[in-house]
């Protein structure tokens, strides 16, 4: 693997030299030599040499990026975007790709709104823009989503909306889920053309409406301009998931997989009648004795390719024999004790295999009447590789009564599982082993579902990549949650990381 706390002298120079952004190659030299010579004398004329003869440096070094003015910048940003509304249902995300485009114009960097037509109703919008490479490799997106889910005023102690910046944070709906991951994206972005990186790949800019709900924003996008994401070999979203418990970071995770929602209506259809004389017309204890087979049935267990090396990751951080249960999930999965210890994580549980939760349940209104029709509502969730299809009928053969009506009610997402053996995994893993250098990198697979399958069916390998460190329990809190913020200090994280992955997948 390329990169990392082991990596050569030359690249460890290099990395900082360029991190640090001196204000010009010739004036960063002596200052570079003075910090180098109380650490490492010996090497300083090969240094120098090197610093001076790269021309990536040289390049790099005509408008030094300013990392405090840039996140103050990016504060700000925020702030104003989580100031447009863009609350889903109705999205409003013209407003908020206006914003965007006003940023850009300002930088002379292309960008377009899009899609305003066919996205319903009105006053919705994708956003899309580029920033040109030499066109050597295949370009890499940033993807966000413009809108964000309600936030009911009394549950919050600020306003949801006013991008209130205090405490050291930016408050609001949107900034964890996931105005502040597009605004990084953004800024990583401008700080790239303002300071003059050397691109091979071009890096595209993605804003799509309406995730939170029927995902129309990315289909409309994919279905209508394949020609805009043609070069893209990789993207970036959310559905990460770094792990991070009381300030200690358990590790970086890099979303190569989801689940795939796959809702079932139920319903059994009676004749209505009065309760006071028991029919074999109730359609009730029909869809009970239905609902009964399916919560005792019992799924089998599968482990794909990236929740084995998830496993097989984390197991060092767990004592023996769990760790060896772990190192090999499947050999351990076979032992009892191991299986009912791994099962006994929801978590765990919800990434081996495929889940049902029975969740809606409608009868009679009235304790005496006999209803025409009873009906139930079933969460499911796939493993990528599963087929829905196959699922259902198995489904059907369990309840084996032709009285019970399934309808699909939203059509699954294409299935999510992308390779981890790719040049964007390197950068991600050298990036974030630079920044906390025993850093587990893992594939945790995420159970809820973004728009990251709507591009991978066009075969563009798509991360879940989280730009900062959020405590699991502000995430758990915060996403989709009350009083949601993100920490300036995050912000900084984040444009740093993201710059450094952007830089190492050159
Ligand atoms: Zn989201």
């Amino acid at each position: 693997m390329c990169g990392g706390p082991h990596d050569t002298g030359r690249f460890r120079i290099r990395f900082r030299f360029l991190e640090d952004a001196e204000p010009r190659a010739d004036a960063a030299i002596p200052r570079y030599f003075l910090r180098m010579s109380r650490s490492l004398p010996v090497a300083l004329a090969t240094i120098a040499s090197l610093a001076l003869t790269s021309p990536a440096i040289s390049q790099q070094t005509k408008a030094p990026i300013d990392w405090d003015a840039l996140t103050s910048e990016t504060v700000q940003l925020l702030s104003g975007y989580i100031k447009v509304n863009t609350t889903n249902p109705q999205g409003t995300e013209l407003e908020a790709a206006r914003f965007l485009k006003h940023v850009l114009d300002r930088e002379g960097i292309e960008s377009r709104i899009l899609d305003t037509a066919e996205l319903k109703p009105v006053g919705r919008a994708n956003f899309y823009a580029r920033l040109k490479g030499n066109g050597s490799k295949k370009a890499i997106a940033l993807v966000h989503h413009m809108d964000v889910v309600p936030a009911n005023p009394a549950t919050w102690t600020v306003d949801a909306f006013s991008g209130a910046v205090k405490d050291g944070a930016v408050w609001g709906r949107g900034t964890i889920d996931m105005k502040a991951e597009g605004i990084v994206q953004l800024m990583t972005m401008i700080a790239i053309k303002r300071s003059g990186l050397p691109l091979t790949r071009d890096i595209v800019f993605i804003g799509n409406a309406d995730e939170e709900l029927g995902s129309t924003g990315a289909i409309v996008f994919v279905q209508r301009h394949p020609d805009l994401l043609k070069d893209v070999e990789f993207l970036m979203t959310e559905g990460g998931g770094n792990q991070v418990d009381d300030g200690k970071l358990a590790y970086y995770g890099v979303g190569v997989s989801e689940k795939r929602t796959f809702w079932q209506h139920l319903t059994v259809a009676g004749t209505p009648s009065h309760a006071s004389r028991p029919t074999k017309l109730n359609p009730v204890p029909r869809l009970v004795a239905a609902l009964d087979k399916i919560g005792k049935y019992e799924t089998p267990l599968h482990v794909t390719a990236g929740v084995e090396k998830y496993f097989h990751d984390i197991a060092s951080t767990f004592p023996e024999p769990k760790r060896g249960w772990l190192l090999d999930v499947k050999k351990g999965l076979e032992n009892p004790q191991a299986r009912a210890w791994i099962l006994s994580d929801v978590y765990w549980n919800a990434i081996l295999r495929n889940t049902i939760s029975l969740t809606g349940l409608q009868g009679s209104n009235k304790t005496n009447v006999i209803p025409a029709e009873a009906s139930a509502d079933i969460d499911i969730r796939l493993l990528p590789d599963t087929d829905p299809d196959e699922f259902l009928a198995m489904l059907k053969r369990i309840v084996n009564d032709t009285a019970v009506h399934f309808t699909t009610q939203l059509q699954p997402k294409p299935p999510l599982e992308s390779p981890i053996a790719t040049d964007l995994f390197r950068a991600i893993e050298r990036a974030s082993r630079e920044r906390d250098p025993n850093a587990l990198v893992t594939t945790p697979m995420l159970t809820a579902a973004t728009d990251r399958p709507t591009y991978r069916k066009l075969g563009i390998i798509t991360y879940g990549f989280d730009p900062f460190k959020i405590e699991a329990a502000d995430l758990q809190k915060g996403m989709h949650g009350n009083d949601e913020h993100i920490t300036v200090a995050n912000i900084a994280f984040g444009l740093k990381y993201t710059y450094d992955v952007l830089r190492y997948v050159q």
